[in-house]
């Protein structure tokens, strides 16, 4: 069983996988460290050292570039065997209970107009980008959720692909479509209200946000203004049946 690894040891071997991933060669330990900000390449060859030590990858030639993975570093392994620890959720921060309260009062917004209440904010810094609820029903779409429809409008506004620092602020736990943006976008933070127990992808029937298997993983928040978050919904489909 490979051990946990620290932020910067997981960060060298995000980059590796990534890297052996589009080429056929390695990445040399000048380019591991350029591309993580680390200048002494002694430190660079240290981190991999301790990433064979702690049983994730392999050094063929413990003097020389010669780097290989081992398969769990792919998350690949026996069925059953499940690899690493869970979804690893963190502790709630100064300030999200007043973003996920401005969420909240997008969720309730969508029920005036008799849409599913699931409200999202997108924060990047301190600065509050978008924020909207869900349009599934508006306008016919099924993959409008308030968490596409936040994670579009910053990238759209900030002009990039890739939503680096960003915290999504959601009222329900993200689906696998909308978890499986936040890889894409490399969102920094998920943090959401009510668990959902029937879709959930951040922790309840999964958890493609923190994957090993994929090249990004956010940091994960759950169960804030759970309460007012899950009632809101609860009545809207409890009036509706
Ligand atoms: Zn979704």
């Amino acid at each position: 069983m490979p051990q946990a690894l620290t932020e910067r040891e997981q960060q060298v071997l995000d980059y590796v996988v990534e890297y052996l991933q589009r080429n056929s060669f390695q990445p040399s330990i000048r380019e591991i460290g350029r591309a993580l900000g680390i200048r002494s390449t002694r430190s660079v060859s240290h981190l991999l050292g301790v990433l064979s030590e702690k049983g994730w990858i392999a050094r063929d030639k413990p003097r020389s570039r010669g780097i290989r993975l081992l398969p769990v570093a792919l998350g690949e392994t026996e069925p059953g065997v499940s690899v690493g620890p869970g979804p690893d959720f963190e502790e709630q921060q100064p300030g999200d209970a007043m973003w996920m309260q401005r969420a909240l009062e997008q969720a309730r917004a969508a029920v005036l107009v008799d849409e599913v209440p699931v409200g999202a904010v997108l924060v990047h810094g301190d600065r509050l980008i978008c924020e909207a609820y869900n349009l599934t029903r508006t306008i016919a779409d099924p993959t409008v959720h308030a968490e596409m429809v936040v994670m579009r409008a910053a990238a759209a506004r900030l002009g990039t692909n890739r939503l680096v620092d960003a915290t999504l602020y959601v009222t329900l736990e993200p689906c696998a479509m909308c978890a499986g943006a936040v890889v894409l976008a490399k969102v920094t933070r998920v943090v959401y209200g009510a668990s959902d127990p029937k879709t959930g992808m951040c922790g309840s029937l999964g958890c493609i946000a923190q994957d090993r298997r994929l090249n990004h993983r956010a940091r994960i928040t759950r169960g804030v203004l759970a309460g007012p978050s899950g009632d809101l919904l609860r009545d809207f489909f409890v009036a509706r049946r």
